[in-house]
């Protein structure tokens, strides 16, 4: 597998998928100084592509701006997860690979398998976010699906939703 952009070592701009077609800001893909990044936003980090061309986009969901003191709490993180899992397997069923919580506290990982388009990612998101705000209850959240199936808070997580929507036309400035 080769990383197409974003790789650390500096991407190579003339290897790569149309970024600004995909809909995302060509500056902002990659690794970027954490002290310049805005929050919420919406944030392709790199494009891996297979031998036989299927696409991995990894794609940075910051939440909360770095190092401000701002970051999320367990439940609060633990939560979202939650509804941001069930919501992608629900509205990008056929591209969603994965949902992980930044060890920093400001945000989560997402993965999608040939689905880079930046305005299909935000639209689920945010369809994924109001269903929050109408939810009874957190998801996957009985002792046999959940780790830790006590440490969660429908309230805080209808609170990000709402915190997170506020900022939904400036998603894709995040920096
Ligand atoms: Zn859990």
């Amino acid at each position: 597998m080769r990383t197409v952009v974003g790789a650390t070592s500096g991407p190579d701009r003339s290897d790569t998928i149309g970024i600004a077609e995909l809909g995302w800001d060509p500056e902002t893909v990659g690794e970027i100084d954490h002290r310049l990044l805005k929050a919420p936003s919406v944030k392709l980090r790199s494009i891996s592509v297979g031998a036989n061309g299927d696409a991995v986009y990894s794609i940075d969901l910051r939440v909360r701006r770095p190092n401000t003191g701002r970051r999320l709490t367990g439940v609060e993180l633990h939560s979202l997860e939650h509804f941001l899992l069930e919501g992608f397997r629900r509205h990008l069923a056929a591209h969603f690979v994965s949902v992980g919580v930044m060890g920093c506290r400001t945000g989560f990982y997402l993965v999608f398998l040939n689905e880079g388009r930046a305005d299909k990612i935000c639209m689920a998101l945010e369809e994924i976010l109001k269903g929050i705000r109408e939810a009874t209850a957190v998801p996957y959240a009985r002792i046999d699906q959940c780790g830790d199936y006590r440490s969660h808070s429908l309230e805080r997580a209808r609170r990000l939703a709402v915190e997170i929507l506020e900022r939904r036309s400036a998603w894709l400035i995040s920096v």
